[in-house]
């Protein structure tokens, strides 16, 4: 049987790989039993399994029986024999009533969640054991904090009672002793304020008294965690970054230290390098005499680690290198063996107990994108790490923040006010004072910043629809700056001067006074705010970035090209690394003001000479687009589709359209419109459009293949460089319509290079979205020298989900796990992978040559790229934007990720 709780620190060991596999001790307890094991200093504790936590949610508690009836009689059973290693290690005994034992639980699950769940610290105290710590430490204001810091954060989260009802005894306390900070309270208003706190949890209790059994206290907290894995936000967390809801969290167990007992003591947070810009110089902050939790919760304003950080962030407050430098030098130490053991930068959590230095947590820090790519970099020139390892560091979507327009710094700045770089980017939006505000107007597509006091746990949802945050308490590891940075929003925190009126909705920043819905932008890398939107520049593309694309490229196989269809994207796309077009929807050209009474026209002829006039009149104009395109795409594979959607798509709307055409074409109001009615189609996705329109009217197409044949010549004699256009026809499900078309394009090709006495090479395929044509791709394949997987399309059809409709009940389908993502983001492998994978194959085996790409949204989406890799396509497709992504994501493929 299988051990429920794995001990660490102390002279705990062991061989079982399990007590250092994330998925069973989470991944703290996993970092705990290694740092214990390379010699670090750790206090003593133990680990709960995750599995204990998901057996215990899949039997629960009986609410009817006492606390601990939800657990197995082993588990009961390990943790009594694990608490009695703290035990011996430390010397002291849980709830000994002279010199009691306190523990911390905390929870710690294989993927990091940072404050989505719940921590217990100073268990074990009560109305007898408080007295006996006060006589050890020798200090009894320290013993009663400790007390009434436990009492509120127990009632919290293992009570459920209202933290604010503590918070608000408190400042009354404080307001009637005329104090201000916590630390002037004495040891007798301490010890007051307790009495009110029990008081506080017993009336919410229904009179039953806060539990004075430290047994019953450590099984609640225990308990408490488990089910904090289910929480709602815990829950949201979860489904925003992709966390599957089955694993469970672990719970750690281990003896308190306090960086609470006078101003020896201190507590802290770091990272062995910046999380921010990737600077190899230690980071974080620290509090003198404080709890853990006062430095993240953003109560008191931090001070600095190292004194050139002081410095330049102007504080006067010393960094702990000049308050405590034997503690500072220790922890340096251990930075540099954390470094050399995990090869990656780490954040931790430390306490300095009279002088000593402990570790209470090592976990691979967050990072932003920037400081992602640098990290990958200098750790692969230090000999930290190999190519093939900084290739594998970094997420290729976080790439996203770094290929957007950054502040202009040349544009002036109206600046309202200062606060801490908390993540670095630009966000322009307006204000917005709390988080269901940000997602509903973000869900009318506005750009908002959420400002608050300081961000929760509760907020998250907000910080995710906001483009940046700002908060005007909170230091550099507060929980805004922490999840900002995950999340890659730009965020400016404890900006002090910005004063909050919720009920009036308005914003007093310095002088200045601002209400929500006023347009700010957020410097992330300066800490600026400033009033209205200021201008942007392009990112900068050499640097970390050009070196890791360049290692990318040399490791992957595919190839990577972009869907576009305008000279500009196309130029965008070549800078970000595109080595052809995957995907040209000439239909996009249709809508240019210029032409679209033309296309009109086109479309509501009576006729084929009607259609064949207007068709004279658009063809120069696609001609002089595919000029522009293939100028940027010289000596590139450019597929372009012909038209794909049902015509009806692009008539006009309202009667001043109509009577607009009516002018330009001469017909009547009335016979335009009903030339309109006959296009009605009650399907239009399933109806007249794609190659059935090439069926139908062969004159659209021709144009379109002049026009294309005629630039590539142009092109070609202007530079001696011709494009290689593949011509693409869309919708094909039988060979036959493949075979028809085919003719046509061929056709076309050698009368206009007959015409221009010239010749280019090129190639006509289809596209593969709907599910016959993946059935069908071996006899498909005889008339296709390509396939490109429309895997838009591929995906509507083969699930029947309509992809302009899916969007109402697709949230629900991932939250329920009946979808694990929108399988418009990320191909839905186990269905339609398996079309793509049959029909790649059918398609190589009637043609060995044949070549095979992605052109859906797919081609931009890490997963799926894995998966194309896996089917051996030659190229993925994807935006401009997503083109590094994709060659990042390739390049992991290839190595296997
Ligand atoms: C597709 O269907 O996957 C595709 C790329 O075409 P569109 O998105 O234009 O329908
Ligand atoms: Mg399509």
């Amino acid at each position: 049987m299988s051990q429920t709780v794995y001990p660490f620190g102390g002279n705990a060991k062991s061989d079982d790989p399990r007590a250092k596999d994330k998925t069973i001790v989470g991944g703290k307890g996993a970092n705990l039993a290694e740092m214990a094991e390379i010699g670090l200093p750790v206090p003593p504790g133990f680990t709960i399994t995750t599995e204990e936590c998901l057996d215990y949610l899949e039997h629960g508690a009986d609410p009817s029986t006492e606390l601990r009836a939800g657990f197995a009689e082993k588990l009961r059973h390990d943790v009594t024999s694990a608490l009695g290693h703290i035990e011996a290690t430390v010397g002291k005994r849980l709830g000994d009533k002279d010199d009691p034992l306190l523990v911390s639980v905390r929870s710690g699950a294989a993927i990091s969640m940072p404050g989505m769940m719940d921590t217990v610290l100073n268990l074990g105290l009560n109305d007898e054991t408080v007295e006996g710590l006060a006589q050890v430490s020798g200090d009894e204001r320290f013993a009663w904090d400790s007390y009434r810091r436990f009492i509120q954060m127990y009632s919290d989260v293992v009570l459920g009672i209202d933290h604010g009802l503590f918070e608000e005894a408190l400042e009354i306390a404080k307001e009637d002793k005329d104090l201000y900070a916590d630390t002037e309270m004495s040891a007798e208003e301490w010890k007051e304020l307790v009495a009110e706190y029990k008081q506080i949890a017993a009336d919410e209790r229904g009179g039953e008294p806060f539990p004075q059994d430290v047994t019953e206290q450590l099984w609640g907290a225990i308990r408490a965690v488990f089910d904090s894995w289910d929480s709602e936000r815990a829950k949201i967390y979860r489904r925003l970054n992709d966390i599957p809801h089955d694993m469970g969290t672990a719970v750690n167990v281990q003896a308190m230290v306090f960086g609470n007992m006078g101003d020896t003591s201190a507590t802290g947070v770091a990272f062995t390098r910046d999380p921010a810009t990737g600077e190899k110089s230690y980071y974080g902050e620290f509090l003198i005499n404080a709890q853990g939790e006062d430095v993240v919760a953003g109560i008191r304003t931090p001070q600095y680690l190292t004194k050139a950080a002081r410095e330049a962030a102007g504080a006067d407050k010393p960094s702990m290198e000049e308050a405590m430098p034997e503690a500072y030098a220790e922890l340096a130490r251990v930075f540099d063996l954390l470094e050399q053991h995990y090869r990656d930068m780490q954040d931790i959590e430390f306490t300095v107990e009279r002088g000593h230095l402990w570790m209470l947590q090592t976990r691979t820090g967050k990072r932003t994108a920037k400081a992602a790519l640098k990290l990958a970099v200098d750790m692969a020139d230090e000999g930290l790490i190999d190519e093939k390892t900084a290739i594998l560091r970094v997420d290729p979507m976080a790439l996203d923040q770094l290929l957007h327009p950054t502040l202009d710094p040349d544009a002036p700045r109206d600046v309202l006010t200062t606060g801490l770089p908390a993540s670095p980017g630009a966000a322009a939006g307006k204000i917005v004072l709390d988080a269901d505000t940000a997602e509903q107007w973000a869900g009318r597509g506005e750009s908002v910043i959420l400002v608050r006091v300081e961000t929760s746990p509760e907020d998250i949802h907000g910080m995710h629809a906001a483009t940046g945050i700002l908060t005007a308490r909170g230091g550099m590891t507060s929980h805004a700056a922490v999840v900002a940075r995950g999340m890659g929003r730009p965020c400016v925190s404890g900006a002090s001067a910005v004063v909050i009126d919720r009920a009036k909705r308005l914003l007093k920043i310095g002088s200045r006074d601002l209400k929500e819905g006023d347009l700010i932008t957020l410097d992330g890398a300066k800490g600026q705010v400033m009033a209205g939107e200021v201008a942007t520049i392009e990112p900068e593309l050499a640097g970390d970035f050009g070196t890791l694309m360049e290692w990318a490229d040399k490791h992957r196989r595919m190839r990577v090209r972009t869907n576009a269809e305008t000279p500009n994207d196309c130029r965008m796309a070549r800078q970000f690394g595109a080595e052809g077009i995957g995907l040209c929807r000439t239909e996009h050209m249709f809508f240019d003001a210029g032409r679209i009474s033309a296309v009109r026209e086109m479309i509501l002829a009576d006729d084929e000479n009607g259609r064949r006039a207007a068709l004279d009149k658009l063809l120069p104009e696609q001609r002089k687009d595919f000029h522009e395109i293939f100028e940027v795409m010289k000596g590139l594979s450019c597929t372009i589709r012909l038209l794909d959607p049902p015509l009806h798509e692009f008539l006009p709307h309202g009667d001043a359209e109509f009577e607009d055409l009516a002018a330009t074409t001469g017909h009547s109001v009335e016979h335009l419109k009903r030339r309109a009615g006959e296009l009605h189609e009650f399907n239009p996705m399933l109806g007249h459009r794609g190659c059935r329109l090439g069926i139908t009217y062969p004159e659209i197409y021709e144009m379109q293949a002049r026009a294309i044949f005629e630039a590539a010549c142009d092109v070609k004699a202007a530079s001696g460089e011709a494009p290689l256009p593949e011509v693409m026809i869309p919708l094909v499900v039988t060979r036959r319509e493949l075979e028809i078309l085919r003719a046509l394009v061929e056709r076309v090709a050698g009368d206009v290079f007959g015409e221009k006495g010239t010749v280019v090479d090129y190639l006509v395929g289809t596209m593969i979205e709907l599910p016959r044509a993946a059935l069908m791709a071996g006899e498909i394949a005889e008339e296709a020298r390509f396939f490109s997987f429309g895997t838009n399309d591929l995906t509507q059809t083969t699930l029947g989900v309509s992809r302009d409709d899916a969007s109402r009940f697709l949230g629900p389908y991932v939250d329920r796990g009946i979808f694990a993502r929108d399988p418009f983001v990320s191909l839905d492998i186990d269905g339609v992978g398996q079309l793509v994978t049959m029909a790649a194959e059918r398609g190589r085996a009637t043609r060995g040559d044949i070549k095979l790409g992605i052109c859906g949204e797919h081609g931009g989406d890490p997963a799926s790229i894995r998966f194309c890799e896996e089917t051996g396509l030659d190229y993925v497709s994807a935006s401009p934007y997503r083109v590094p992504i994709a060659r990042l994501a390739a390049a992991q493929a290839s190595l296997g990720k």
